[in-house]
C-alpha cells in the first residue's frame, strides 16, 4: 500500500526493524502477526496494530501474518473468525496464504509442554485457582511453593497426559512452568500453561479438552511461525520475561523477540472488546457495526474511508508511552479525506417549501453544479430547478438577528448554482407554524452571479420539490457523555456514560434526485450539513443515510489551543531562566 510506505514516520520499532535489518539478525529478514483472539469484532485500536504489524512488513520487503489466537473456545466463535479477516481486508492488508490459528498448532503445543516436563522445568498442579492465588504472594512478598511442585518427571507426564485424556474435571489440576516462586516478576511464579476446559472449541471440536495460556501459546506460535519481530501492546511488558524463558528453554524453530508498543486510547471512546460486547447485548446499540461504534465494522457503515483510518494511524505514530488521543483528531483524518475525495450533493434535512411566483408553472430546467471545487477532475452534475423547492428550515428567519445573513422577509439570497430569489412573503398554518415561503426570483442571475455586480451575503442549499427523493438520514454524535466512559459514576456502571443524544434520525430529508442510484458505503458531502454515507438499511426508493462527521473541524481548535499552551510554557521556562 503506498500510502502507508511513503511516509511512514521512523518511529521507534521501524527504527529498530532497520538495526535487526542492517546488522542481519534474523537473517535480514521481517515476519510480523496480528493475532486477534475471535472473541469480538475489531476495533479502531486494532486498527493501528494492524497498520503498524502490516505496514513495517511491507515497508521492510517482509511477511505479515494473521494468526487467530484461538484457545479459549468459550467466548470465540466463527462469526468473529469472518468479521476479522473482512475487516483486515476492507482496512486495505493483505495476508496472502498466511491465515493461521494457534488451534492449527494445539499438537506441537502439547509436544512443546511434554519436552518442558522431561526436562524437569513443569510441573502437574492440584492447587485450586483460589489456592495458586493464595500461594502467588505479591509485589512485596515472595510466593510459596506449590506442593506438588516435586513431583515426579514421571508422575508429570503420566498427569499431564491423563489431563489430555479428560481424567480430570475443569480446575481440577493445571501445567504450571517450574520457574521461581519468588521471581521479581509475579508472571514469572510459576506460570499456568495449560489448564482443563472441557468446551468444545469452534474448530478442533471436541479433540482437545486442554487448552494453553496464551504466555505458552503464544511466543511458541511466532517461533512456529518464523515472526521475527512480535509487536504487542504495553500490557505484556511483564510477559516478556515468560517470553524468553520459554524460547530458551525448548527447541524452537526460530527466535522471535517482544516489543511492546502504547495502545491507542481515544476519548470518549471504550475499546475493548468485552465492553463492546456488553454495549451490543445490552441493546444499547443496533449491533456491532452500529455506526456509533469504535468498531472498524461500525466505521465502515459510518463512511469512514479506509485511507484516512490508515492515514489517521500513520500520523499519531507508534510511542512506547500510554497516551490518549482526541476523537476530534480521528474525525479530522475523516473530514480531510473525504473532503478531497467526496462528491457535493444538496439535501435537505428539515425542509421548508418555497414557491418562486415568477417562475413558469410546470418549467423544470437543468443546472449545472460542480462536484467537488477542490478537485476539477470530479467534473460537474445538472441539478433540476422548478417553480417548487425546498429549503433549510433553519435557513429562514422572519425576524432575523443583526448577524443573520440567509433568507427573511424583503431579503435577497443565492440559491446555490441557481438563482438570487427574494422572499415576499410567509404563510402560515392555524398554529402559526410557517408552512411556505413565497419567493421571486431574479432570471438574470442565473448561476449564481448577478450581471450588475449586487451581492447577496447569503448562500442557500436547495432542492426542487417534485424531484427530490426522501430519505432518512441519521445524525450521530459522541455515544458517550465523558471522556472517560469506563469512569462511572458512583454507584452506576459505564453506560450511565452513554449519551442520550447520540443518535436523532431525520425521517423526511430531501435528496437532489443525483442520488438515485447511491448505493450502500457511497458517501457525500451534503452542502453546508456535513459529510454522509448510504447505510444498507437502504431499499430501492428509500434511501437511508449515517452521517459521517460534520464540517465543523474542532481537531483545528484543539491543535492550535494545544501548540498554544506548548508555546506559552515555552516562554514561561524561557521566563524563568532569564
Ligand atoms: P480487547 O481488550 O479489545 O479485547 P485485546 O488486546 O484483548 O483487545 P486481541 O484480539 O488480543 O484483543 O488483540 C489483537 C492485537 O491487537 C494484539 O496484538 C493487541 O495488542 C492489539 N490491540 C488491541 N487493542 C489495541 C489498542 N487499543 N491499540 C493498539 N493495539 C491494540
Ligand atoms: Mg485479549
Amino acid at each position: 500500500m503506498p500510502d502507508s510506505a511513503a511516509s511512514a514516520p521512523g518511529d521507534f520499532i521501524r527504527g529498530l526493524i532497520a538495526r535487526d535489518v542492517a546488522s542481519g539478525k534474523h537473517g535480514g529478514r521481517v515476519v510480523t502477526r496480528f493475532p486477534p483472539e475471535p472473541n469480538g469484532y475489531l476495533h479502531v485500536g486494532h486498527a493501528k496494530s494492524i497498520c503498524l504489524n502490516f505496514g513495517v512488513a511491507q515497508e521492510f520487503g517482509g511477511l505479515c501474518r494473521l494468526r487467530f489466537d484461538d484457545t479459549n473456545p468459550t467466548s470465540e466463535d466463527v462469526e468473529y473468525v469472518e468479521s476479522i479477516q473482512q475487516d483486515v481486508r476492507w482496512l486495505g492488508f493483505d495476508w496472502g496464504e498466511q491465515c493461521h490459528f494457534t488451534s492449527d498448532y494445539f499438537q506441537r503445543l502439547y509436544e512443546f509442554a511434554v519436552a518442558l516436563i522431561r526436562k524437569g522445568l513443569a510441573y502437574v498442579d492440584d492447587l485450586s485457582s483460589e489456592e495458586i492465588t493464595d500461594h502467588r504472594g505479591t509485589l512485596t512478598e515472595p510466593g510459596r511453593d506449590s506442593p506438588y511442585r516435586t513431583r515426579s518427571v514421571q508422575e508429570n507426564l503420566d498427569l499431564f497426559e491423563r489431563m489430555k485424556a479428560g481424567e480430570f474435571e475443569n480446575g481440577e489440576r493445571v501445567l504450571r512452568a517450574k520457574i521461581d516462586m519468588a521471581a521479581q516478576n509475579l508472571v514469572m511464579r510459576d506460570p499456568i500453561l495449560y489448564r482443563v476446559h472441557k468446551v468444545p472449541h469452534h474448530r478442533t471440536g471436541d479433540k482437545w479438552c486442554i487448552y494453553p495460556m496464551y504466555d505458552f501459546a503464544h511466543c511458541l506460535s511466532d517461533a512456529i511461525e518464523s515472526v521475527t519481530h512480535s509487536l504487542c501492546t504495553l500490557e505484556f511488558v511483564d510477559h516478556r520475561a515468560i517470553y524468553d524463558w520459554l524460547i530458551e528453554h525448548l527447541e524452537v524453530p526460530s527466535h522471535p523477540k517482544q516489543t511492546e508498543f502504547a495502545r491507542l486510547n481515544l476519548t470518549y471512546t471504550v475499546m475493548s472488546k468485552r465492553v463492546l460486547l456488553k454495549l451490543v447485548t445490552g441493546g444499547h446499540v443496533s449491533g456491532w457495526d452500529d455506526p456509533r461504534m469504535p468498531t472498524i465494522s461500525g466505521m465502515r457503515r459510518r463512511g469512514y474511508p479506509p485511507a484516512a483510518i490508515r492515514r489517521f494511524c500513520r500520523e499519531i505514530g507508534v510511542a512506547k508511552r500510554d497516551n490518549t488521543i482526541q476523537l476530534e483528531r480521528l474525525e479530522h483524518a475523516i473530514r480531510e479525506d473525504l473532503n478531497a475525495n467526496a462528491p457535493r450533493v444538496m439535501a435537505v434535512l428539515d425542509p421548508l417549501r418555497v414557491v418562486i411566483e415568477n417562475y413558469p408553472d410546470g418549467q423544470v430546467e437543468m443546472l449545472e453544479a460542480v462536484n467537488n471545487p477542490e478537485d476539477p477532475q470530479m467534473g460537474t452534475r445538472s441539478v433540476p430547478f422548478s417553480r417548487v423547492l425546498y429549503i433549510e428550515r433553519e435557513d429562514f428567519l422572519e425576524d432575523p438577528p443583526r448577524k443573520f445573513f440567509r433568507l427573511a422577509p424583503g431579503r435577497e439570497v443565492r440559491l446555490r448554482y441557481a438563482y438570487f430569489i427574494t422572499c415576499t412573503d410567509v404563510v402560515k398554518d392555524a398554529s402559526g407554524r410557517i408552512v411556505e415561503l413565497r419567493c421571486r426570483y431574479d432570471p438574470a442571475t442565473r448561476g449564481g452571479d448577478a450581471p450588475d455586480g449586487r451581492k447577496v451575503r447569503g448562500t442557500l442549499h436547495w432542492v426542487s420539490a417534485e424531484q427530490a427523493l426522501a430519505a432518512e438520514v441519521r445524525l450521530y454524535d459522541k455515544l458517550f457523555r465523558v471522556e472517560d466512559p469506563l469512569d462511572a459514576p458512583p454507584g452506576g456502571d459505564f453506560t450511565a456514560n452513554l449519551s442520550p443524544d447520540s443518535l436523532t434520525r431525520v425521517r423526511d430529508a430531501r435528496l437532489e434526485p443525483s442520488l438515485a442510484d447511491a448505493a450502500p458505503g457511497d458517501c457525500f458531502q451534503f452542502e453546508r450539513l456535513g459529510y454522509f454515507c448510504v447505510d444498507p438499511d437502504s431499499r430501492p426508493g428509500a434511501l437511508v443515510l449515517n452521517r459521517t462527521v460534520t464540517l465543523r473541524d474542532s481537531w483545528a481548535k484543539i491543535a492550535k489551543q494545544a501548540a498554544g499552551a506548548a508555546s506559552s510554557r515555552r516562554d514561561r521556562t524561557r521566563d524563568a531562566a532569564e
